[in-house]
């Protein structure tokens, strides 16, 4: 399998390349040639293979012949080891959970894929990877958790003061060892711009062999087609179409949903649940993208106003607004509606939800009031005690934070606090490489 850059179709690169240089030099995106098929009965046999299994054949269509297979195995298994439940909340609603990972959100997935494989390609090689993150929150922590301990690996993990959850910042804090936090004064745009800063330094780059791990990186949304395959075999639906509603940020999850369905899952709607920040669904509405700046909700994880992945998206269908319009739904809500739907879904179900899974079932409760005769399947891509303050806001009565949460809580963090590049750079100088 090659991959080309979506600016110029000529310029073709192989899976190990996209994953090692992440974006192409055009700045394009790279996009799969073509997308694979499985066999139909393949997928009619999916509730009877391990999702080891599952995985295990849908990656290897991407990755061809760059990784062996027996390392192949390897990774994928270690990648999903963990549950990923498809619970009934109703009749013809099912939640698909995708926080049993480590840090208890969907982007573990991706991180432990990514960090596996760079270490992979870079087995050969006398010198290490140094890998550079600026993060709003659940992306640096599903990376340190992802790439910690892996060889070959050092990761400097940028992130705002005072603008993470106390639960995220002790995901990126309590780990040390190859991954080194840091603390910015500033805002995560400020994070971003040093991580830019630092690759394209010359004197940095004559030392050190930099890569971001950011949800352009191909590595990211492969393994995240996983999760609808996951989906599709626990058959919590029965006869009717099924339509899934995706709460999307950077589309990236999305994409990998399209993906699949490119694959030859029997999925019949997509619906793309926004939050406040609404560029995807006014370009449903009205088929003109037009970039905005985010604003700030409480599922903070997917204010995005102008998303990476969009480019993508529309390349999954060549450009027919009509053919995307056919498969994707798309709808907006705002924090009041989301706060409302987390009372309501934890008083009629006893389910509370994350602000991010809230936003995924709106979608679907707004798509079904048109559309009756689905299944639907709504993906909750955190788990709720990651943001317990608003949680608290909407529910009455006492909720406890999971063992697991609480034992972070209670752990050292340790961070490096800087203000200015220059205090970045002298940091990344002063690490062994
Ligand atoms: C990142 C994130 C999203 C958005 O996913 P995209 O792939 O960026 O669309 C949704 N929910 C949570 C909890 C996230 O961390």
């Amino acid at each position: 399998m090659k991959y080309y850059s979506t600016r110029d179709k000529s310029i073709k690169v192989s899976f190990k390349e996209a994953v090692l240089t992440g974006i192409p030099l055009d700045r394009g995106l790279y996009f799969p040639e073509t997308i694979p098929s499985l066999e139909t009965e393949f997928i009619e046999e999916l509730s009877n293979l391990s999702n080891e299994e599952i995985a295990f054949e849908c990656i290897s269509k991407f990755s061809g012949k760059d990784i062996d297979e027996a390392s192949l195995k390897r990774i994928v298994s270690e990648t999903i080891n963990f549950k990923f439940p498809c619970n009934k909340l109703s009749d013809d609603i099912s939640v698909l959970e995708l926080f049993h990972g480590p840090t208890m959100a969907f982007k573990d997935v991706g991180a432990r894929f990514t960090s596996r494989v760079l270490s992979y390609f870079n087995l050969s090689s006398k010198k290490k990877i140094t890998v550079l993150v600026a993060t709003s929150g659940d992306t640096g922590a599903a990376v340190a958790s992802g790439f910690y301990g892996v060889e070959g690996v050092d990761v400097f993990i940028l992130f705002p003061k005072d603008r993470i959850s106390k639960v995220q910042e002790k995901q990126i804090t309590s780990l040390s060892g190859n991954i080194y936090p840091v603390e910015v004064n500033g805002s995560f745009d400020d994070c971003q711009r040093m991580v830019k800063e630092a690759l394209t330094d010359n004197d940095l780059r004559s030392k050190f062999n930099f890569t971001t791990a950011n949800s352009i990186n191909i590595s990211r949304w492969i393994p995240q087609t996983l999760y609808y395959f996951f989906a599709y075999k626990q058959k919590t639906y029965n006869g009717r179409d099924i339509a899934v509603s995706i709460p999307s940020g950077n589309f990236g999850n999305l994409f990998s949903c399209l993906v699949a369905v490119g694959m030859g899952l029997p999925f019949q709607k997509v619906i793309a649940s926004n939050n406040f920040n609404d560029t995807f669904t006014k370009f449903i509405e009205s088929n003109i993208y037009k970039p905005k700046k985010s604003v700030k909700t409480i599922s903070s994880a997917m204010d995005v106003g102008d998303p990476s992945n969009f480019i993508r998206v529309v390349e999954f269908f060549l450009n027919d607004y009509n053919k995307l319009r056919e498969l994707i739904s798309a709808y907006s809500f705002d924090d009041s509606e989301t706060k409302n739907c987390i009372k309501v879904l934890s008083e009629k179900y006893n389910y509370i939800c994350d602000p991010h899974g809230a936003v995924g079932y709106l979608g679907v409760q707004k798509h079904k009031e048109k559309n009756k005769d689905f299944n639907y399947i709504f993906l909750e891509t955190a788990h709720f005690s990651k943001f317990m303050d608003e949680i608290r806001d909407c529910i009455k009565g006492p909720v406890g934070y999971p063992k697991k949460i609480e034992q972070l809580l209670s752990k050292d963090g340790e961070s490096h606090h800087i203000k200015t590049y220059l205090e970045f750079k002298n940091y990344i100088n002063s690490i062994d490489y």
